[in-house]
């Protein structure tokens, strides 16, 4: 029997937790959160709460379990360099080095490494440390994207459009970044969809999962602010309705040369989710940003499907078996959609956003699953607190059905709850659809 390690609070681990737990070899779960998850402790053999910074707490904690590996969920303790840690104890990790995490941490060296060991998909970029020559770069791109180098919790990316408009507006939000951060990355701004590939990594092979699409604005049909995701989907053939395996062939060839270019540029092997969002551009598949590990909420639409055990996989990217472990997913659709509280990516002053914690009731909610994110539970119930509160999922052999299970236990919650009714149905499938077909018309 194994003790397992897992370090994060949020659905995506309340996920992990439940995939690791199933394991055949029937592991022992060891959980450290910054804050209790009461969907993870409840599947815990012991729990402890603390900072991602304090590695030697979590080092502590590792040792006296008697863990023999550890998964870790979120970026900040990749960022904090947990994985050498635990390496240095002879704990191997799924997850990546410090230096190699710097693949979602520094946009900048995402970029870099990309053009030096030509991986193709990348697009017209330039890194800045001072204003100098920025107005010049702006000048000569069309649509602007700005990146801040270093971990900004998904907020970060400044988009022309939607955070700021004109080059005058651009060079000013550079000036703010540069306050703060060490470069910005500025970037041509693409036009196109975006789908999600995560990639299981043992250094040498990559693994695709299936694919999967993530919804990030707040409110129904793509308004509103950005979020951390309000939900997402996935389809019984492993496709998106506008996605080609073609596409996806391409998505899965540049995260196999990055996972050599990290190697070769590094010489470290690099273990764990390589998470490659990508763009359907007019010009072909360009990448937008790699992330160091599952997306939450991605990893509750294929985590739920796996067929092979965890700890197997888990095994396999430690040992870098996975050229010879057969992997395998249920031909299922998903479908995952948030529950939030009403005032969840509202601005902080407005009066929506005043309320902070409220009781939530569960009733009947049938087939779906539930994984908890950021809920308290109280001697008289549970508590949402004032960020994402539950990803409920859908599973079915179709889309609609896996949708409508969703949709079923979402009015089972009640409280001051809201969530996107559109994910996963017919009308925003087809948008899609129709957005592809316009952007494919552009090229032929
Ligand atoms: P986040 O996940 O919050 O860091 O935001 C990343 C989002 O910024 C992506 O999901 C895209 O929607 C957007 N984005 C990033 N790079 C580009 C780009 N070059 N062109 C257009 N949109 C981009």
């Amino acid at each position: 029997m194994k003790n397992i390690l897992l370090i994060g609070n949020g659905a995506r681990e309340h996920v992990l937790a439940e995939t690791i737990v199933q394991s055949l070899h029937h592991p022992k779960l060891f959980s450290y959160m910054k804050t209790n998850n009461p969907g993870i402790a409840s599947l815990s053999e012991k729990i402890q709460l603390g900072s991602y910074a304090d590695l030697d707490a979590i080092q502590a904690f590792a040792k006296v379990s008697e863990v023999s590996l550890a998964v870790i969920g979120p970026e900040d303790p990749l960022n904090n360099g947990v994985v050498d840690c635990l390496i240095k104890s002879g704990i191997p990790c799924v997850g990546p080095q410090k230096s190699l995490a710097r693949l979602e941490t520094s946009k900048s060296f995402t970029r870099s490494l990309l053009q030096k060991y030509h991986v193709p998909g990348n697009i017209s970029f330039k890194t800045f440390s001072s204003t100098e020559g920025i107005e010049a770069f702006l000048d000569d791109l069309e649509g602007i994207v700005l990146k801040p180098d270093g971990l900004t919790g998904g907020k970060g990316v400044l988009v022309q459009g939607d955070h700021f408009q004109s080059r005058k507006e651009a060079l000013k939000a550079c000036r703010e970044i540069l306050e703060i951060h060490p470069t910005v990355t500025i970037e041509e701004k693409l036009e196109g969809e975006e789908f999600s590939l995560q990639c299981l990594c043992d250094g040498k092979t990559v693994v695709a999962t299936p694919p999967v699409q993530d919804h990030k604005r707040r409110f129904v049909d793509d308004q509103g602010p950005n979020t951390g995701g309000m939900g997402s989907y996935s389809c019984e053939n492993h496709l998106l309705p506008f996605l080609t395996e073609k596409d996806i062939a391409a998505g899965l060839s540049i995260t196999q040369a990055v996972a050599d270019a990290l190697y070769r540029e590094t010489g470290l092997y690099y273990k764990g989710v390589m998470y490659g969002g990508f763009m359907i551009t007019r010009s072909g598949v360009k990448l937008l940003e790699y992330n160091a590990r599952f997306g939450d909420p991605e990893a509750m639409n294929i985590l739920p499907l796996l067929k092979t055990d965890f700890l197997d996989l888990c095994t396999a990217i430690v040992e870098g078996t996975l050229d010879s472990l057969p992997i395998e997913f249920e031909k299922k659709a998903t479908v995952c959609k948030y529950i939030v509280p009403k005032a969840y990516g509202l601005p902080a002053d407005s009066p929506e956003a005043q309320s902070t914690s409220s009781r939530i009731e569960i009733g009947d909610v049938g087939a779906a699953r539930l994984y908890y994110s950021s809920v308290d539970q109280k001697a008289d119930g549970l508590y949402m607190t004032s960020s994402r509160a539950i990803g409920v999922v859908g599973i079915a052999s179709r889309i609609e059905e896996a949708e409508t299970v969703a949709e079923k236990a979402v009015a089972a919650i009640t409280g001051p709850v809201d969530h996107r009714p559109d994910i996963g149905t017919w009308p925003l499938l087809e948008k899609r659809i129709r957005h592809i077909e316009e952007i494919k018309g552009k090229s032929g």
